[in-house]
């Protein structure tokens, strides 16, 4: 166990790490963070940060031996540089990044423990994409393997000549058959040192532009019946990876049950409702996970719970926002509101039955 007062380390300076930041500083510890971008917002609420690229070994290590454990709040975090933390915990484990971060090798990572994902196809040269479309047909979605996010690196292939127009980089890619679904939801889980996983409600979540741009609970019925299947593939997930902390799957509701769409082993922003919505939320359950306290309670603390995103200039009607005194404002810090950007989010609760 990790007692409070002790340095968490978090690879990476985003949002994602601000907020888990805030959570440990309510547990009392210090977190220290790691990024190679000169403005981290999750810096600015810490008490150390290290500016560096991710394969300065020397600034690695010396990052490590002021941390007690790691974690990370990007899955794209190179995988090779972390030899350097040495003896120092990194939790979730590097295999969880390392699947997580290539999505062939989440697909099949998901297909071998019996998960449906869209059809796919590993797509490297010209001939490959048009061998893909033979196969798996138009409408698909062409996708980066790595470091794709929010919608970015993908190209939607909604005729196949529209493929013509696409100029192959050498990047490798995965070209998906379009899934046809009622809804999207998550699954969201943690998972202690102990192996026992606790579980919040299901969010459906709605996407605009491959943006997420809202979660809401409690999810429709017909994605309440599809939770338990889904579930039961996320704890799977979770125990083959010997996982420590907070795991998302994202889901599609399709007429055949839950369909993966994507995992991120880390919090997720279709979570960021337990903030208030849930009596322990994914940031202090990750923390008390990963320094071996029990776990928070999961459940939700009001009847319906609703998320939505402030995505770029949005942002500047933060008075607006804060005039209904329903809403909780959560502001992320960054400085320029570029379209497109995640600058915040706002969460309301009700009390009256959905
Ligand atoms: P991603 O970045 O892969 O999570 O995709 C962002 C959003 O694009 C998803 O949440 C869906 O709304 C949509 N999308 C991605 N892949 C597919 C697919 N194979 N079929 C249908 N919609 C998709």
């Amino acid at each position: 166990m990790i007692p409070p007062g002790e340095t968490i380390g978090i690879l990476g300076g985003g949002q994602l790490g601000r907020m888990l930041a805030m959570a440990a500083a309510q547990l009392g510890y210090r977190c220290h963070i790691f990024a190679p971008e000169k403005d981290s917002i999750a810096a600015e609420v810490c008490a150390a940060f290290t500016r560096a690229d991710w394969h300065d070994a020397a600034a690695m290590a010396a990052f490590a031996a002021d941390c007690a454990v790691i974690t990370y709040e990007f899955e794209n975090v190179p995988v090779a540089p972390l030899k350097a933390l040495g003896a120092v915990p990194l939790l979730p484990n590097a295999r969880a990044l390392e699947v997580a971060q290539d999505r062939l090798s989440e697909k099949r990572f998901v297909t071998d423990l019996g998960g449906a994902v869209a059809p796919f196809r590993a797509v490297d040269t010209a001939d490959d994409l048009a061998e893909a479309l033979v196969e798996i047909g138009s409408p698909g979605i062409l996708k980066t393997r790595r470091d794709g996010y929010d919608g970015k690196g993908q190209w939607r292939i909604m005729a196949d000549h529209d493929a013509d127009g696409i100029a192959l980089s050498g990047q490798p890619l995965v070209y998906e058959g379009f899934v046809h679904f009622s809804a999207e939801f998550s699954v969201i889980l943690c998972r202690g040192h102990d192996g026992r996983i606790v579980f919040w409600d299901s969010a459906e979540n709605v996407h605009e532009h491959g943006i997420l741009a809202r979660s809401s609970l409690p999810a429709s019925a017909a994605v309440r019946a599809q939770v338990p299947a889904a579930r039961d593939l996320a704890a799977k997930v979770a125990t083959a990876l010997g996982y420590i902390g907070v795991l998302t799957l994202e889901f599609f509701a399709t007429a055949d049950g839950p369909v993966v769409n994507e995992m991120a082993p880390r919090v997720h922003n279709s979570g960021h409702w337990t903030i208030e919505g849930a009596l322990t939320s994914q940031f202090e359950n990750h923390i008390r996970a990963i320094c071996g306290l029990p776990l928070g309670d999961t459940r939700l603390a009001a009847r319906t719970v609703e998320m939505r995103n402030i995505i770029g200039d949005a942002a500047e009607d933060w008075d607006k926002l804060l005039s209904d005194p329903a809403n909780h404002l959560h502001l992320y810090g960054k400085a320029a509101a570029r379209p497109g950007r995640k600058m915040g989010h706002v969460t309301r609760l009700g009390l009256d039955p959905a």
